[in-house]
């Protein structure tokens, strides 16, 4: 066996428990990394690479960095996709008998990264676990709020829909989907997330005895999850995982809260796309989302669940009218809002400081941001009403400060306490009483120095001797070469000087120990006490979060407020009947693009008798998609419980709101266009019921026009027969026939003029048809050439005329030929011909016709 340093064994023997993290290996004041970790590890962060002698001849390629800063490098290794174990001495290296004992502490993983420069104020960070039962079993995670949720989902799609509305940064996954389908088309969904490949507990008495255990309760009836077997292992394997990484489970993580679906709103990965709910398509970022409009809260933790209420709107008319009833008061109440708005604005994030004292990494400024923001609270319940509205009558009942907390953080820690607890000046005077008489002991040793001086000075007459400290030699007297002669016999040298000589004395050795071990006990003790304080918080953490929550939504409340009152939104009215009546509706996005008052409002009226399917006509560019998108969108707000862009709305119930918008963004993922439109199409012909909403742009276009028409025709007919409301936008002109032919299927057209061969865009909803498809005045408009557009006409008035397009010149017949082939142009015709409306004389003389063409 080759001979290794005893710490190289060591590093081997922890590496081993960890192989899929890079091991921070904790030497002094460094980390370091060896082997593999260390080539890893240099190449991406960019640091130096190099070599340790670990006992035997070849050398060990390393590379390490200031545990000073650490927090950083691991971040970017954690953001690069790559997991940290952090390994610290765990005994006091000069108690330690042969090498200092190690341990790894945490490891810290993309989905549980709580550091604060990774964390986002008004984003959640989520750890997901999916667990492939009977039903799929999901439980999330925040670790940074203590959020825990779980449920079971029975299909792939809604599983994958719900993935998609949480985008964790990481999930786990048993070892069985490892390279399968499923896992691909996870990673198409959410490019960035790290799998984590866990052996899943999957025997519900074991997951159920894990949960009891650390929840250290004896039934599991309460959680929801007693007949949930798949949720049951899911949670069990996430809070596993949380136990592995983090080496406990916190105060602050609460209990897992089971839900339903069927609880809330469905909105699918396309939706949450295509009504660019929390960014935009554009770029990804936030401006031009409904967020950005909507988010008008005042704490990172009220950010952080108006997202949630925009995911998860509801489906019960009681919840729903519970917020609107609290909307409304703040709308009412100006004034009580603006002072509400003012106390919001100076609270932190209480939910997450709650969070980091309990998972024991609050510092103390984090400590006093927390006392700041709790005695604000006293204020904000004083202003709130009583009996007015249940939803605020619940929150000021939640709005509760625990115990005297904040009198004992007032009472302890110093408004200028440091960031770092170790370097002391944490804890006020008055607080310990060994700690005040160290302090006094050390404030007189300063004193006794001065006076050491001055007497030293009388009793040598020397006039310049001076009395200092420095690190390596403590105290000393210094006495400079021109008096050196006059030093008197009990002055012991200590170190020589270019301009003199320093000097210490018995009595200076004494007093030095005395104020050394003054000081160290000072460090001590108020470290000691500040964990202990943490310690208080950390007990208090349900009822903080408890008190977070309702901060949280009152902030949200008193944000839908001010938006609506700020953009002249109403009330909604919410019925149990499904239907959809909105007058004069606006796009909450786009008149926030235009200049005031220049957005043209719009009505529109869906029910399951005579107007289940809107047929909406018109050029492109005219205000089709933004007519779909606000009737979607104010249906969605009504059901958070918001105020919504309208003159007056009725929205009954949905279950879910479909739509199909363009297919751009998806192109990169390598599926056809037309592929990705079929199948988010045939998933609404699948699930939408009456109760859902449906919006449909421009269906068909991936595809010849003729196989595009037919199917956008037959899918007409299909969301007309299973009563299913949908505003369905189409270039193909001939699906305006279909009114004629049901009675649910109504025409509308977004009004257009024409002025001197221009076109002018109205943007107004009116009953009927398009007269015309206006493509080429458009197509003027974006500047195509005046002889394309002048050729263009021709052609068009003659396929309008049913006749094949004159031909230009001779010369050009070839090219003509290839762009409508005699085939083409019979087939249309054909197809233009309807049967049933010709008398058999005008069949015959068609017939005629159509051999001409052939
Ligand atoms: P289409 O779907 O018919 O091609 P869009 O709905 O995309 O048209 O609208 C095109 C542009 O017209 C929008 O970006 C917006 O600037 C403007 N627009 C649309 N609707 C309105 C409206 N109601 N009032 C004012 N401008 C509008």
């Amino acid at each position: 066996m080759v001979h290794i340093t005893p710490m190289f064994r060591q590093y081997l023997e922890i590496k081993e428990k960890y192989p899929d993290a890079i091991l921070f290996f904790r030497l002094g004041d460094f980390y370091e990394m060896f082997f593999e970790d260390a080539e890893l590890a240099s190449r991406i962060l960019d640091i130096a690479l190099t070599s340790r002698d670990k006992g035997t001849k070849e050398k060990v390629p390393m590379c390490g960095v200031p545990a000073a800063n650490a927090a950083h490098y691991i971040n970017r290794l954690v953001s690069a996709g790559y997991k940290v174990a952090i390994c610290e001495q765990v005994e006091d290296p000069k108690q330690a008998k042969g090498i200092v004992k190690r341990e790894v502490i945490r490891v810290v993983t993309p989905g549980l990264n709580l550091d604060e420069e990774t964390l986002t104020s008004k984003d959640n960070r989520f750890l997901v676990s999916l667990f492939p039962g009977k039903a799929w079993g999901m439980a999330h995670l925040d670790l940074s709020t203590g959020d825990f949720k779980v449920t079971e989902i029975h299909s792939e799609e809604e599983m994958l829909n719900e993935l998609f509305r949480l985008e964790p940064k990481e999930i786990l996954l048993p070892e069985t989907l490892k390279d399968s389908a499923l896992e691909r088309k996870i990673r198409e969904l959410i490019p960035h997330i790290f799998i984590s490949y866990r052996v899943f507990i999957n025997a519900k008495q074991r997951a159920e005895e894990l949960i009891k255990e650390r929840y250290q309760v004896a039934d599991l009836t309460g959680f929801g999850l007693s007949q949930a077997p798949a949720a049951l292992c899911a949670a069990a394997t996430l809070l596993d995982y949380v136990i592995e990484t983090q080496k406990e489970v916190s105060s602050h993580l609460g209990v897992p809260k089971f839900y339903y679906l069927s609880q809330f709103l469905i909105i699918d990965e396309a939706t949450k796309r295509n009504l660019e709910i929390l960014r935009n398509n554009l770029d990804g970022s936030l401006k031009g989302s409904l967020l950005w409009v909507l988010d008008k809260t005042l704490t990172p933790m009220g950010g952080r669940l108006l997202k949630e209420w925009l995911l998860y709107p509801l489906r019960n008319l009681e919840s729903i009218e519970a917020r609107l009833e609290a909307v409304a008061y703040l709308v009412d109440e100006p004034s009580k809002r603006k002072n509400l708005r003012e106390l919001l604005a100076r609270i932190a994030d209480v939910e997450r400081l709650t969070g980091r004292a309990a998972m024991g990494v609050a510092n103390p400024r984090d400590l006093l941001a927390l006392k700041d923001s709790l005695k604000m609270v006293p204020q904000l319940k004083e202003l709130l009403p009583e009996k007015i509205s249940p939803l605020l009558d619940a929150i000021k009942e939640n709005l509760l400060v625990p115990g005297d907390l904040v009198q004992n953080l007032e009472k302890t820690i110093r408004e200028e306490a440091p960031v770092n607890f170790k370097e002391g000046g944490v804890i006020k005077d008055g607080v310990h009483e060994e700690l005040d008489e160290l302090r006094r002991l050390k404030d007189d040793a300063l004193s006794f120095l001065a006076e050491l001086e001055t007497r030293e000075r009388a009793r040598t007459g020397i006039p310049n001797l001076k009395v200092g400290y420095n690190r390596v030699f403590g105290y000393y007297i210094e006495v400079s070469k021109s008096h050196l002669s006059k030093v008197p016999d009990n002055y012991i040298r200590k170190q020589t000087l270019v301009g003199g000589e320093r000097f210490i004395t018995p009595e200076l050795k004494e007093f030095e120990a005395k104020v050394l071990s003054a000081d160290e006990r000072i460090k001590e003790l108020e470290q000691e006490l500040f964990l202990e304080i943490r310690k208080n918080v950390a007990e208090k953490a349900q009822e903080l979060k408890k008190l977070a929550r309702a901060l949280a939504t009152l902030d949200v409340l008193a944000s839908l407020a001010e938006v609506a009152v700020t953009n002249n939104y109403i009330r909604p009215k919410i019925i149990e009947e499904p239907g959809i009546q909105i007058r004069e509706g606006r796009h909450p996005v786009v008149e926030k693009a235009l200049p005031s008052g220049s957005f043209v409002p719009n009505s529109v009226k869906l029910d399951l008798k005579e107007n289940v399917v809107l047929v909406i006509t018109g050029p492109n560019m005219a205000g089709k998609s933004t007519i779909l998108r606000q009737t979607a969108l104010i249906t969605l707000l009504a059901h958070v419980g918001s105020f919504v862009p309208a003159e007056e709305a009725t929205i009954g119930l949905c279950d879910r709101i479909f739509s199909r918008i363009g297919a751009s963004d998806q192109l990169s993922r390598g599926r056809s266009t037309f592929m990705v439109e079929m199948s988010e199409c045939a998933n609404i012909l699948h699930q939408a019921t009456s109760r859902s909403l449906v919006i449909l742009d421009e269906i068909g276009r991936g595809t010849s026009t003729y196989d595009g028409l037919a199917i956008a025709w037959a899918v007409a007919e299909f969301l007309h027969e299973k009563k299913i409301m949908t505003l369905f936008a189409t270039h193909y002109h001939e699906l305006v026939e279909l009114a004629g032919e049901y009675p649910g299927i109504k025409n509308f057209n977004v009004a257009v003029k024409t002025f001197e061969d221009q076109i002018i865009f109205l943007y107004r909803l009116l009953p009927g048809p398009a007269s015309e498809s206006y493509g080429v005045q458009v197509a003027a408009l974006a500047g195509l050439p005046k002889e394309v557009i002048a050729r263009a006409k021709d052609i068009l008035k003659s396929l309008e005329n049913k006749t094949s397009p004159p031909l230009k010149a001779k010369k050009e017949k070839k090219r003509q030929k290839s762009l409508f082939s005699p085939d083409d142009i019979l087939k249309r015709q054909i197809l233009g011909i309807d049967p049933d409306r010709l008398s058999p004389l005008e069949a015959l003389q068609k017939l005629y016709e159509l051999k001409a063409l052939a």
